[in-house]
């Protein structure tokens, strides 16, 4: 069984980001970028179920800039077998990756395919799920917990008030909550190694997936500036002030 993951190249959550001074955007010139955590999430999962033997073969695959290459041989020293970079400095919006992603799912016919439920940078919450609609496979999102069996994936995910499990026929598509797993500490020997590993270099166009973006971001902004808190000397102030300023009370 194949398993196909989506892996995005983000800037790293431990950077505080600062917009551009033209506020076009968020200034990423020097900024440490990473693997999206999620999508980390989702490599480990596959990684272990080609580890227990229930996969045979983990491709990961990313679009973006030249530089995606350091995020995919990342996953290659996490254990992915191989990777393929769809090479694009356009900005890639959701359903332009979503396409290129069932394009590539076309062609490689993988039975699971798992995305991070989001990407930290824009927090979009619908690539894995347009994939699924464009290919029309069925999905499970936000998946806490994992198992293919007989020819289907079971899902728990966390719910509203509970956890939901689900059944889906294969090929599926799985996004991945914080929950799945903890990924492995990638290794200085395995990065060593993930050098040696496949690395397929594609474009848009070899794949006839037309990226023109469709959102149009009309302005950036900073958060408001939180107000310096108080120290208050007694409880009853406190209250008072509760009472009299927050007007909480
Ligand atoms: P989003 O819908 O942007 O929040 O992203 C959800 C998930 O889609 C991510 O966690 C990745 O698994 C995948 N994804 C988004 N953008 C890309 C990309 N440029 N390359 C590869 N995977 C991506």
């Amino acid at each position: 069984m194949r398993v196909i993951v989506a892996v995005k190249r983000v800037v790293d959550y431990n950077v505080k980001v600062r917009l551009r001074s033209d506020g076009g955007g968020v200034d990423v010139t020097n900024v440490k970028m990473s693997m999206n955590p999620f999508d980390e999430i989702a490599v480990e999962e596959a990684v272990r179920l080609r580890e227990s033997g229930v996969a045979t073969e983990v491709v990961v695959v990313s679009a973006g800039v030249a530089q995606c290459q350091e995020t995919l041989r990342a996953a290659l020293a996490m254990g992915a077998d191989r990777a393929i970079l769809i090479e694009s400095n356009e900005e890639l919006q959701p359903l332009a990756v979503a396409k290129l992603l069932k394009a590539v799912v076309d062609k490689e016919q993988p039975q699971l395919i798992i995305f991070g439920k989001q990407a930290i940078d824009d927090d979009s919450n619908q690539t894995g799920q347009m994939m699924a609609a464009l290919a029309g496979l069925p999905q499970a999102t936000f998946a806490s917990k994992v198992d293919v069996v007989d020819g289907r994936v079971i899902v728990s995910r966390e719910v509203d008030g509970g956890a939901e499990t689900l059944s889906l026929a294969l090929p599926a598509v799985v996004t991945t909550d914080l929950r799945l797993n903890e990924p492995r500490y990638v290794t200085l020997p395995n990065l060593m190694k993930a050098k040696k590993k496949p690395l397929q270099m594609i474009k848009p166009e070899d794949l006839c997936v037309d990226v023109t973006p469709r959102l149009k971001t009309l302005k950036f902004a900073d958060p408001p500036k939180r107000s310096a808190g108080v120290i208050v000397p007694d409880v009853k102030t406190l209250v008072e002030k509760l009472r009299s300023e927050a007007k909480v009370m």
